[in-house]
């Protein structure tokens, strides 16, 4: 199935905290939603439950682990590696032939607009584009659903603004199904085309706000 869905869906972490607690969501193919609320109120649970790092432990939890892509906030590129290698790097681990592995690579640098980076390495690149650089890994792999925690959280404000930009492009462009968790509530309505709120614990889904001017 593509996209994310979570049905009725509860987590209780092994210590007894009960994280999470009867959540609906459903991200489809297209649809960019942001999850905001306080600290606290489960938000990296439910992407936590969404990537398969933890399992929900009441409800449902549905994606296809094979078509997940996990951006988080220190984008992890291997400093041994030039941008292009980096960005190869899940190419090569799925065994893909060079020649398709070149071509993925390069539409994924540019669409991340880091063309003429390719033999930069990650010490050599600006927070901003080791991000995108990260972001083009996943897109190589063609990815059903991105999930973002905070992807943006240690950058200045006009790499950030930059990004965001870029990010609604390319997320625009792209029918990717995508669960973005931020703290910035400006983000949030920039970027997606729902806003999901949170709060409580544990924590529930308060409101599902759609963002209607965001895909024109
Ligand atoms: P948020 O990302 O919104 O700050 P979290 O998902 O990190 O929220 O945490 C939700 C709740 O689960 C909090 O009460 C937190 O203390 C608790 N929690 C998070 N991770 C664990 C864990 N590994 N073990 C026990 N409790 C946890
Ligand atoms: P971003 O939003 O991608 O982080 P920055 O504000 O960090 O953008 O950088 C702006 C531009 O400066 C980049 O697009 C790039 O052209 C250039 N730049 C940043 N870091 C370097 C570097 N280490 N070497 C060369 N050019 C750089």
């Amino acid at each position: 199935a593509a996209g994310l869905r979570f049905v009725s869906t509860g987590m209780e972490y092994p210590d007894g905290t009960v994280a999470l607690e009867g959540v609906d969501l459903d991200v489809r193919p297209g649809q960019f939603v942001s999850v905001v609320g306080p600290s606290g109120c489960g938000k990296s649970t439910l992407l936590r439950l969404a990537s398969r790092l933890e399992h929900h432990t009441s409800g449902e939890v549905a994606v296809d682990p094979h078509a997940l892509a996990y951006v988080f906030q220190d984008a992890t590129l291997l400093p041994w590696r030039s941008v292009k290698k980096n960005v190869a790097l899940f190419c090569e681990l799925r065994g893909d032939g060079k020649a398709d592995i070149a071509r993925r690579v390069q539409e994924a640098i540019d669409l991340v607009g880091l063309t003429g980076f390719e033999n930069h390495y990650p010490h050599q690149l600006s927070g901003g584009m080791r991000m995108r650089a990260s972001v083009a890994r996943c897109l190589t792999v063609d990815p059903g659903v991105f999930l973002f925690d905070e992807p943006f959280g240690a950058l200045d404000e006009i790499s950030r603004q930059k990004l965001n930009d870029d990010l609604q492009t390319l997320f625009h462009a792209q029918k990717f199904a995508a669960l973005f968790v931020t703290h910035s509530i400006a983000e949030a309505v920039y970027l997606s085309t729902e806003v999901v709120v949170m709060s409580g614990r544990p924590g529930r889904i308060l409101d599902r706000v759609p963002v209607p001017f965001a895909y024109p």
